[in-house]
């Protein structure tokens, strides 16, 4: 199936600031998932003409399309009626649909209001997709040429109903087998990345590299495909990331799709160890991250947010003198917060951070986006100077990238060492 596949998300409130089209992002993964890309998204309203008009447009462009939303029974779910429009179909009165949507308010000891028979007419020639969650049926419809798949808006509707009904028709009808790795990286720029790299490019069309840059991390993903075997597939994408890894070495922090904060946990028990941390300006999204993962009370003992002095001198012993003299933004007293918080919890590890997100507070000596991070073990310690750019959220979220990819670092070097 050489597809050109669109998705159209319906409804007004889409169009304002409030609502955002989630559910095409969803669908796009997925579909990236069995080697297919999107080619066309449109976002439209509610209004008749409007969606009538983006309807056969859409149809004249693509031959697989998505349609999300306005499955419902009010007035302005109008997408039922405006594809059957389209496409010249009667909408069919279905038995069996309206028992089911009757029964499903019957189990809530309701009553099933009289709007709700709406959604019991279907597309002629449509197949009904159940829907598990909600009274909006999806709808299955194909040409022969096309396929146009209309799912309810709601993302707890619309996802498992992809998944049990959608997803396994679509790979059935796939052709060739499409193998997709996500290498992420931190520590390096794009550019940096594209120097090393660039000559690595494949000419090989069934290899596709892209590369995605967020603050803080890098991603490569590596699409293969094969019209023979998955096995084919999965060597031409191994080559690919087997070459990328030799040039970008330790830099590449997971292919399995693992989160940074994730790698560093399976580290710290791989290595049975612990560790604490100490955050001023990140205000403990470093502390959120790491315990947003499963089973990090194995490993994590102690969060500090020390924003003020004060915090810092009552809590983690740090200095009064050393403040006054450094001032709380300082590689002396990221190294003194990492080594009170390391000592308070007695974890192997102490981590802190200390910096100026901005966007005041700022001066030419110490500008926003300077960021002391440092790490404490035994009795040794380390720390790092960064001067990040971006706002206020993402200065934060690369201090607290920084500080995981530090004890990572750490941890994989300690491996090395042991295993010499
Ligand atoms: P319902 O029976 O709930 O009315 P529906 O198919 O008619 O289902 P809509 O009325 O279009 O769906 O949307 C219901 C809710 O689903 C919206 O208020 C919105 O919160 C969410 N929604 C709709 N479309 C999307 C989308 N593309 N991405 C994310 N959320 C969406
Ligand atoms: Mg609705």
């Amino acid at each position: 199936m050489n597809s050109k596949i669109e998705i159209m998300a319906i409804g007004s409130e889409l169009l304002t600031p409030h609502f955002q089209d989630t559910n095409s992002l969803y669908l796009t993964e997925r579909m990236n998932d069995l080697g297919m890309e999107i080619s066309y998204k449109t976002i439209v309203g509610d209004d008749w003409d409007e969606l009538v008009l983006c309807i056969q447009q859409t149809i004249s462009r693509a031959n697989l399309i998505f349609a999300i939303g306005g499955l419902g029974p009010t007035r302005d779910d109008i997408t039922r009626e405006a594809f059957a429009s389209v496409l010249q179909k009667k909408l069919i009165f279905h038995e069996e649909l309206l028992r089911k949507i009757e029964e499903r308010f019957k189990r809530r000891k309701l009553s099933m209001p009289p709007v709700n028979k709406k959604q019991s007419y279907i597309i002629e020639g449509s197949e009904v997709l159940e829907n598990k969650n909600g009274t909006a049926p999806g709808l299955w419809f194909d040409t022969g040429e096309k396929k146009i798949i209309l799912l309810p808006g709601p993302p707890h509707e619309l996802k498992p109903m992809f998944e049990a009904s959608v997803w396994p028709r679509l790979k059935s009808l796939k052709k060739g087998h499409s193998i997709r790795r996500v290498l992420k990286i931190t520590g390096l720029t794009e550019s940096k990345i594209e120097n090393l790299i660039s000559d690595l490019y494949p000419e090989d069309p069934h290899l596709r590299i892209t590369t995605l840059a967020y603050p803080g991390q890098i991603e490569i993903h590596i699409t293969g495909q094969s019209e023979d075997s998955r096995v084919q597939a999965e060597e031409r994408v191994q080559k690919s990331e087997k070459n990328i890894i030799e040039r970008l070495e330790e830099n590449v922090f997971s292919t399995s799709g693992k989160e940074l904060e994730e790698v560093v946990g399976e580290l710290l028990e791989l290595n049975r160890k612990t560790l604490a941390t100490a955050e001023s300006c990140t205000g403990g999204l470093l502390g959120h991250r790491i315990t947003n993962v499963p089973g990090s009370s194995n490993y994590f003992m102690l969060s500090a947010v020390v924003y003020s002095n004060e915090a810092k001198i009552i809590l983690l012993d740090v200095s009064r003198e050393l403040l006054e003299k450094h001032g709380a933004v300082s590689p002396q007293i990221a190294q003194a917060m990492a080594e009170g918080v390391r000592r308070k919890s007695q974890s192997s590890y102490g981590l802190s951070i200390t910096g100026i997100a901005g966007p005041t507070g700022g001066t030419s000596e110490k500008p926003v986006g300077l960021v002391y991070i440092a790490l404490a073990w035994n009795e040794e310690s380390e720390v790092s100077k960064n001067l990040f750019l971006g706002n206020r959220e993402t200065i934060k979220f690369q201090s607290s990238q920084k500080a995981l990819d530090m004890i990572r670092r750490h941890l994989l070097k300690s491996k090395k060492r042991k295993e010499v």
